[in-house]
């Protein structure tokens, strides 16, 4: 999928940044080569917890500024919005499980952990997101049944290096500059629900291009942020 700064942009854009120059001098010509920079490093925008009625403005605010994110789906969610499912795909995004009803699975014994994670792997891929590679603990709890189970179904954990603290009521200001934090191969704890977050993503998204950061996905071979394949 071409929606990234990848390769099969570049044609397009040298193309057209010929054209401009040519007709309108270099301060044209910069913009559209700015488009095209280099991705000097990836980083893994995540948002757990949906889909829900608040995933389509999250969408929306993605693909106008150009990022491609995981979404850990809750099952109980992608079996009762299927639709946001398929949506989150159109746009781009990467579709983990984060279970199916948000337990602290460290306090469930293995069967019901294994209830949590099949029943999501289920309820994604017959949404239409694939079956998932990646899968979160809520509240990032996890301990060595929980572990058992995610390899059963070839799962890799991805937990977070940087916590935008959105579920906490963190303001637009403090989520822009937990993203301005991430490093290269970094991910970021961010939610499908808060307004806050959705209003933070043009200018995450200025941020990580004035960095020459670009959003990747999550590798399910090492759990870090590397670019889309
Ligand atoms: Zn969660």
């Amino acid at each position: 999928m071409s929606t990234g700064r990848g390769l099969p942009l570049r044609p397009w854009t040298t193309t057209l940044a010929a054209v401009a120059l040519a007709a309108t001098g270099t301060l044209t010509f910069h913009a559209v080569a700015a488009q095209a920079a280099t991705c000097n490093g990836y980083v893994g925008l995540t948002f757990d917890d949906g889909p829900s009625g608040n995933t389509p403005a999250l969408l929306g605010a993605l693909k106008q500024n150009g990022l491609r994110a995981t979404m850990f789906n809750e099952g109980r969610y992608a079996a009762a919005y299927p639709a946001q499912v398929k949506a989150q795909v159109a746009a781009g995004m990467w579709v983990g499980n984060h279970s199916y009803t948000h337990p602290h699975l460290t306090q469930l014994g293995q069967t019901q952990i294994d209830s949590e994670i099949s029943r999501t792997q289920q309820a994604v891929a017959a949404a239409g997101g694939g079956t998932p590679g990646l899968f979160r603990p809520p509240y990032g709890e996890t301990n060595a049944t929980v572990k058992a189970v995610e390899a059963k179904y070839g799962l890799t954990e991805i937990l977070w290096n940087v916590d935008s603290q959105d579920w906490n009521g963190a303001s637009t200001n403090a989520i822009v500059a937990a993203a301005g934090r991430l490093t290269n191969g970094q991910v970021i704890l961010m939610h499908d629900w808060p307004a806050n977050t959705v209003a933070a993503i043009p200018r995450i998204a200025q941020g990580l291009a004035a960095r020459s950061l670009c959003a990747g996905m999550i590798s399910p071979q090492t759990g870090r942020a590397v670019a889309p394949s």
